[in-house]
């Protein structure tokens, strides 16, 4: 079950939009995964180098 943050009613399966209210759901989109996997890879990356360096 999941409930609304903005009427707190309990729906079944996370919807697009709140049948009661019209709360807008936030997706949890493919793309946005896949820009904290890039920026996570970004932000490690020279970590790796100085890894490389260092053995
Ligand atoms: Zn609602």
């Amino acid at each position: 079950m999941e409930e609304c943050p903005s009427c707190a009613i309990e729906v079944a399966h996370k919807p697009e939009v709140c049948p009661y209210c019209g709360y807008e759901f936030p997706r949890q989109s493919s793309s946005r995964t896949l820009m904290a996997w890039v920026m996570a890879i970004l932000l490690a990356w020279p970590l790796f180098e100085v890894i490389k360096l260092i053995f």
